[in-house]
């Protein structure tokens, strides 16, 4: 795997499209997109169009900057992750997904992590009425299908890449293991690991536990303050979210997050004053929870990061078409 913060320097887009290693990544992972697709059909989903501009977009993303464009005399923004919308869709279909690019100016730190680029693409997921019990069966469900899929069908790219199908044996036969964030943060303590209890896991303390895995497993349950505004807030369990993310095992690190929403009109404006940022900048989507949307869970899996780790690729950028990575100039 790449060195870490060792930034890499991008071949030529001829040179990068016309590399065996390249088109075998890229065949795969359209063959992963074919069976989520034929999964989330089978299973009742409606895909949609995702937006891209709005006026507001995802404001949770460790230390992203968000890209403005003029739209008429308004500062629009580049969609850093559909979350708002993905809410306001299930007023139209209860189970929804969107293939979705997005934006972010990731700080300049990430360049060498192998494993952020600046514009990349969610499967993105949000069901109505769902548990985050019942996410998490739907995406071990998703992520097996997918898995098996490439395992049947895609031999000659995983053997052209020097992927073992063997690695996927655990993924595909057992469940995946859960523990909480405080369980992680303890274990990487056990590891002489410095993790903060009140943040996310930090990139190396990702990378840690991912190494001691053999098939992807869930962290569950991230301190309020972590994560954006529309993570729901347990209940029973003030200062705790109902959400999680799905880290790839062999070091790959972060694949997915997700969670239950908060539903709640009151209680979103509230969680979005808590974060310091003004409520009238979420106008319809606040205009839109307060008339009523569905209580809901949901997820995005980062498609490039799940085809790094299928393909057993070094860097996230290598499961790119034309890659974009922090600081550096490229088409
Ligand atoms: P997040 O909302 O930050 O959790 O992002 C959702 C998913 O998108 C993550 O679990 C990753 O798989 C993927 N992702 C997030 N940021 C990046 C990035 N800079 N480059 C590539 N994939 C990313
Ligand atoms: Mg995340």
């Amino acid at each position: 795997m790449t060195t870490p913060f060792a930034v890499p320097e991008l071949p030529h887009p001829r040179a990068h499209l016309t590399s065996p290693v390249t088109r075998g990544a890229l065949s795969l992972q359209s063959g992963l997109l074919a069976a989520a697709r034929e999964f989330l059909r089978d299973n009742g989903f409606t895909e949609l169009l995702p937006p891209i501009i709005g006026p507001v977009t995802d404001p949770g993303n460790r230390g992203a900057k968000q890209v403005d464009i003029d739209y008429y005399g308004h500062r629009y923004k580049l969609m850093t992750s559909a979350i708002l919308y993905k809410q306001a869709s299930l007023l139209a279909f209860d189970k929804i997904f969107y293939v979705a690019p997005n934006v972010r100016l990731e700080p300049v730190e990430t360049a060498g992590t192998g494993r952020h680029l600046t514009e990349f693409h969610q499967l993105d997921v949000e069901v109505a009425g769902a548990s985050r019990d019942d996410i998490l069966q739907l995406i071990e469900d998703l992520v097996r299908h997918m898995a098996r899929h490439v395992v049947a069908e895609h031999t000659a790219d995983l053997e052209l890449l020097g992927r073992d199908p063997g690695a996927f044996t655990d993924l595909i036969n057992s469940a995946f293991d859960r523990m909480s964030h405080a369980t992680a943060v303890e274990r990487l303590h056990d590891l002489g690991h410095g993790q903060s209890p009140d943040a996310e896991l930090d990139w190396p303390g990702e990378a840690l536990l991912s190494g001691k895995a053999s098939r992807p497993f869930f962290v569950t349950d991230y301190p309020k303050g972590s994560r954006g505004f529309y993570d729901r807030e347990s209940r029973e369990d003030p200062g705790v979210l109902r959400n999680f993310d799905l880290i790839a095992p062999e070091g790959y690190g972060e694949l997915c997050s997700g969670s239950e929403r908060e539903s709640d009109y009151a209680r979103i404006v509230a969680r979005i004053r808590e974060t310091g940022e003004n409520p009238a900048k979420y106008a319809w989507y606040l205009e839109t929870a307060r008339e009523g949307i569905p209580a809901s869970s949901g997820f995005g899996i980062g498609l490039q990061r799940l085809t790094r780790y299928i393909a057993g690729l070094d860097a996230v950028w290598q499961a790119t078409a034309f890659p974009k990575l922090v600081g550096t100039v490229s088409p």
